[in-house]
Parts: C-alpha cells; sequence; structure tokens
C-alpha cells in the first residue's frame, strides 16, 4: 500500500476524484483518508501495490498532480507494532501505565479500572450501552459531587483507526485525574465531565487484529457483503443528505436509518436522559482542524460568531505549546460537506458549545503517527480542551 497526495484540483479535476469517491467499480480498491474537499485542500488517499502503477497513468493522462505521501504503508504498520511489543506490559497502576505507547482495547479497558480505583471520589465508569459486537460501552465520569450538575462531553475513537485519539484520550483522563491546577479544580466544582475513550471498540479491535485501517463500526448490512457503518455519518441531523454514501461497501456509509449503530444510539440516549450537557467534543484524527457545526448545511449556526471566537482561543491555546498550526472553522466551509455527523446533532439537541477536533498531523503519518508524538499531541490538545472547558463553566446558559 502506498498513500498518495492529490494537489491543484481545480474546476473539472475536483469534480473528477470526486467522482472517483462514489465509483462502485473503484471504491474498494481506493481509500481515501483526507477529502475531497475544497480545491484548495489535498485529497489523500491510500492505494494498493497492483493498482498504483495504472492509478499513476491516470491521474498523469488528466493532469492531476500528485506526490507520495507514504511509499510503503505496511512498513509503518510493522514498526508501529514493533514499538507496542516493545514496551508490552500490563499496567499495575496509573502511575507505571506507559502514556507514550499505543495500546489494545484490553489494556485500556484495564487503565478504566486502574483510574477508577486509585481515585474513587472522583472517578467513575459508567456503562451506556454495548457495541454490535457485545463489548461495552464504557464511559468516564468525573465528578466532585452534586446529582445534577451540567456537564460536559468528550468522545475519542469514533473512527476506529485515529488510534492517536484514544492515545490522548487516555492521557486526558490521567490529567483530570490528578492536576490540582486552579482552574481545572474550577471547572470540577461547576461541571461534570464524561469521557468515552474507545467510542467504536468493535472498530478498535478490528484495527489490532486484522485491519489496521478499519474505520467504521462492525455490523453487518443486509443484502451486501460489505461490513461495518461510518458512525460519524449515522447521526440523526440532515441523515441521507450530501456527504454520506448510501453503499454499505463505502467508508462514509451512512447505515440503514439514524442510530442504526449502537455505538451511536446509546450516546443519543445518554445524551438525552442526561439533559444537561453544556459542552460536546468529538475528537478525530487527521489534519490540525477545529470544527463547529454545520457539516449538513450551509446556513450558519445560530452561534456561529461565538463559536468561532471560542476556536479561535482554543487554537491560540494550542499553538503556544509547540507552534502546530490548526485552522478553525465550520464543517462545511472548512473541509467538506457532511451529513449525519454527531456534532450536527448534539448542537441541534442544544448543546450549545459542540466541537469536533482533527489531531496531528496534516498528513506525514496520517493515521500512523508515531508514538512519540502521542504525549506533545495530548498535551497541546489538552490546552485547547481547557479553554473549551473554561468558557463553558464562564459562560452557562
Ligand atoms: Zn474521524
Amino acid at each position: 500500500m502506498a498513500v498518495l497526495i492529490l494537489t491543484d484540483l481545480f474546476g473539472h479535476k475536483l469534480s473528477w476524484v470526486k467522482n472517483l469517491t462514489s465509483s462502485d467499480a473503484r471504491r474498494s480498491e481506493l481509500d481515501f483518508w483526507r477529502g475531497p474537499g475544497g480545491p484548495d485542500v489535498p485529497i489523500d488517499v491510500r492505494i494498493p501495490f497492483t493498482s498504483l502503477q495504472a492509478v499513476k497513468i491516470f491521474l498523469e493522462s488528466n493532469g492531476i498532480r500528485y506526490s507520495i505521501l507514504i511509499d510503503d504503508l505496511q512498513a509503518l504498520v510493522d514498526e508501529e507494532q514493533t514499538q507496542m511489543i516493545s514496551h508490552h506490559f500490563m499496567p499495575r497502576s496509573v502511575e507505571t501505565f506507559n502514556y507514550a505507547s499505543y495500546h489494545t482495547l484490553d489494556e485500556i479497558y484495564d487503565f478504566m479500572d486502574l483510574l477508577v480505583e486509585a481515585n474513587p471520589n472522583l472517578v467513575s465508569k459508567i456503562q451506556i450501552g454495548n457495541s454490535y459486537e457485545g463489548r461495552p460501552l464504557n464511559v468516564l465520569k468525573f465528578s466532585t459531587g452534586g446529582t445534577k450538575r451540567p456537564a460536559i462531553w468528550i468522545d475519542t475513537g469514533i473512527h476506529s483507526r485515529e488510534w492517536i485519539t484514544q492515545a490522548s484520550g487516555v492521557l486526558f483522563a490521567k490529567k483530570v485525574s490528578a492536576e490540582h491546577d486552579p482552574s481545572l479544580t474550577s471547572i470540577l466544582d461547576n461541571l461534570d465531565i464524561f469521557l468515552e475513550i474507545v467510542t467504536n471498540p468493535d472498530g478498535f479491535a478490528f484495527t489490532h487484529t486484522k485491519n489496521r485501517m478499519w474505520r467504521k463500526t462492525r455490523s453487518i448490512s443486509s443484502g451486501s457483503t460489505c461490513i461495518g457503518v461510518d458512525p460519524n455519518r449515522n447521526w440523526d441531523a440532515g441523515f441521507g443528505g450530501a456527504g454520506a454514501s448510501s453503499n454499505p461497501c463505502s467508508e462514509t456509509y451512512r447505515g440503514p436509518y439514524a442510530n442504526s449503530e449502537s455505538e451511536v444510539k446509546a450516546i443519543v440516549d445518554f445524551v438525552k436522559s442526561h439533559g444537561n450537557i453544556k459542552a460536546f467534543i468529538s475528537i478525530h484524527s487527521y489534519t490540525q482542524l477545529l470544527l463547529y457545526p454545520y457539516g449538513y448545511t450551509r446556513t450558519r449556526a445560530a452561534d456561529y460568531q461565538e463559536l468561532d471566537n471560542i476556536a479561535k482561543a482554543a487554537v491560540a491555546a494550542l499553538s503556544s505549546l509547540y507552534g502546530t498550526q490548526y485552522r478553525y472553522g465550520s464543517i462545511i466551509t472548512t473541509i467538506y460537506q457532511a451529513s449525519g455527523g454527531t456534532i450536527d446533532w448534539t448542537y441541534n439537541q442544544g448543546i450549545k458549545y459542540s466541537f469536533t477536533f482533527e489531531l496531528r498531523d496534516t498528513g506525514r503519518y496520517g493515521f500512523l503517527l508515531p508514538a512519540n508524538q502521542i504525549i506533545p499531541t495530548a498535551e497541546e490538545t489538552w490546552l485547547a480542551l481547557m479553554t473549551i472547558m473554561e468558557y463553558t463553566r464562564d459562560h452557562p446558559y
């Protein structure tokens, strides 16, 4: 496998590549990691070696410029495995847990239990449902008391191959439980925090055992041999509109109906029954973006200006640590039209502070971000999360 980056996709070239994404014949061969978006947004696409020559000839004959982003994807996957194995040991405590390594589902679930054990007065684990394959959907609750406090929701890993997000989620959990800075304390004095680290556990397990590049859920659809639904196209916000596929074989398959995926439905039920969630932050990778609604419509969100101001401040805080550059804006204007997305639904439910991150990088490694970037990525992202959480604390509604 190789990953190509396509650039300068103006006019007919962009529509030609967009057609590729919806063409049944080629869909099984091409895996679009990023895009297609607007003309100034490069597209990253994964191509098997067996098709590489044909695709190159095709691109050249159509005058589409490209460069090779990752020459040999398998080599990166192998390197990642070697790193994981060399750092592998069962964590005996939250102190000895290796935060600088990627971990399996079992290891992350063990970590959650260790964190609860070590901080029984702050952290508890709640199960909001079961995955399609029957795995528990575990959420960490951080609360210093009260019965019906307003809350902040954070999820990572709804797309299973975006490993930097689950790894960052582990670090966020550690930071909330261990950090004693006054600002976090005052956030926890006013708000509970809910954190779902492995939001798509079936997909995540599959990325460890069978296919590192698995994105979707693992549900079986009737009438197709293709498996899985894109859990970020399955929400009841513009469901079925442009920017999602009706083809079960597509990486952006929306599913047979809204909330068909138990992983999505569990969060929907939780958000509705809680009834007092004030900020909802769903974390993806990659591209280095901070996004707010909408994705399914060009209509500006009613709180557009406020969300834009928050995003600007959060991105500035993030960049202050290592200079990592983020872009920000609404989903549809910043990347592309996407229907049935998480934060469009949460925003329409009245959760004003709804945001999506796309973490590191901008394509050098894509979903195979080396483990030595886990801690820096989580640390810088934490500063942006703190900005959003502080704003939520200081601007109740
Ligand atoms: Zn994603």
